[in-house]
């Protein structure tokens, strides 16, 4: 299946930004990664191992705490992570990433994730690979 093309194609004065900073990537087809926007180490992730990465509570848990308030499938956002579930951090100690910001990234907090493109397009068939038809008249 092909993906909807955009309106933004046409727009020839800007540039599509290949870096982005935020909690998540656009989901644009691309392969994004992401580096610590305040001193560009690799990040990694920590998951809440109060929920398991889920970010709510489990089944029935809060069933079990008070069965006369909640019922078997209530749940609540994690009260460890609020729900984040997961988070980023830097690879680097925190000391190191606080004396070693960027140019321009001295107020970004360490493990704020800085999104880039690691491969442009999701896997398409070039056009010119397309075979050409050709009419053979006789
Ligand atoms: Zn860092
Ligand atoms: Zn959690």
């Amino acid at each position: 299946m092909s993906g909807i093309k955009e309106a933004d194609v046409n727009a020839g004065n800007e540039q599509r930004q290949d870096t982005f900073i935020g909690e998540s990537h656009p989901r644009d087809g691309r392969e994004w990664d992401a580096q610590c926007a305040r001193c560009g180490s690799s990040l990694d992730w920590h998951q809440c191992d109060v929920c398991g990465g889920e970010g709510i509570t489990g089944l029935g848990e809060l069933y079990e705490e008070d069965p006369l308030w909640y019922d078997m499938y209530d749940y609540k956002a994690c009260h460890q992570c609020g729900g984040q579930a997961s988070w980023p951090y830097c690879i680097s100690s925190p000391d190191w990433c606080e004396a070693h910001p960027l140019r321009g990234r001295e107020k970004t907090k360490s493990g704020t994730p800085e999104w880039f493109v690691i491969r442009r397009e999701a896997s398409r068939p070039k056009a010119a690979d397309s075979v050409q038809k050709r009419n053979e008249k006789i």
